[in-house]
């Protein structure tokens, strides 16, 4: 009979955070393949769990998927975990489902913390609907790319990003999204927890130097509630905010608060020089 893969959710902080069942999932499966052994090791020890142990990163995805699939075949129970949080998410996990799929192994997830679910749930932004887009990639052409979609979206948008790379990240969004409302989820169950709230600027401002880990949550829901006839009601400035605001360039903004109010373009023109 060949054996069953469990894809099981380990804390993203604080070591309580694990169901009864991925603890008994894990002492009960043949072998633990992990994201980084002696981070699993920890968690292991702490609940006094000893199996044994196969190293399944992002860099031996593929080559490893093999392994821990021959292993279900042959009958072994394999549980998958990566460093914290849910396995295929941002994290390694997706390769060796799509084979155990392939070679009729059962896949169960054993559901536990998420970091991108609880940043949503206590951002107090939408949470009917969003999307997840994981670390911006790096690559220029990619990232554009990313930064388009989000450009487009019209719902909450959630990132991940390391804190190194988190102001230049803000600062991209700044300028192609323009100011936004935005959270900052930062070090979700742990000791300094704490929910940022406030415009991407406002946000640049507050935190210099970035530590510990960070969701960032964008609220692209309501812009385009505000309809064109509410926006021309308002002052030349506030009108100028909320279409900076939706990504507009100065041009167009101009362009439109004429039409709103319907004076000439320069007339508007003038107001900002
Ligand atoms: N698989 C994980 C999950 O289920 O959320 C995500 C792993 S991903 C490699 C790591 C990123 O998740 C971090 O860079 C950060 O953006 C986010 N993250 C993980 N733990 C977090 C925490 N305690 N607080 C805030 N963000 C966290």
């Amino acid at each position: 009979m060949t054996g069953k893969l469990f894809l099981v959710a380990t804390p993203i902080g604080n070591l309580e955070d694990i169901t009864f069942r991925a603890i008994n999932i894990l002492k009960e499966v043949d072998i633990i393949a992990a994201e980084d052994t002696r981070h699993t090791l920890k968690l292991l020890n702490y609940y006094e769990i000893s199996k044994p142990l196969i190293s399944y990163h992002r860099h031996n995805e593929e080559v490893k998927s093999d392994i821990l699939i021959d292993k279900l075949l042959e009958g072994k129970n394999i549980a998958v975990v990566s460093d914290a949080g849910t396995p295929g998410i941002s994290d390694p996990g997706e390769e060796v489902v799509k084979e155990a799929i392939k070679n009729n192994i059962e896949v169960i997830p054993i559901p536990g913390a998420c970091a991108l679910v609880n940043a949503l749930i206590a951002s107090g932004l939408n949470t009917k609907e969003f999307l997840f887009l994981g670390f911006l990639p790096l690559n220029k052409k990619n990232r554009d790319n990313a930064l388009d979609k989000i450009k487009k979206a019209k719902s909450t948008v959630i990132l991940y990003e390391a804190p190194h790379k988190l102001i230049k990240t803000l600062q991209d969004l700044l300028k192609n999204i323009g100011d936004i409302n935005c959270v900052l989820a930062r070090e979700i169950t742990k000791i300094h927890e704490e929910f940022i709230r406030g415009n991407i600027s406002n946000l640049l401002e507050q935190i210099q130097e970035p530590k510990g880990e960070y969701v960032i949550l964008l609220d692209l829901n309501n812009l385009e509630n505000e309809n064109e006839d509410e926006i021309s009601q308002k002052t030349v400035e506030e009108q100028y905010k909320i279409y900076e605001a939706q990504g507009m360039n100065k041009k167009d903004i101009i362009k439109q608060i004429a039409k709103n109010k319907n004076v000439p373009k320069n007339e508007i023109y003038k107001l900002f020089i």
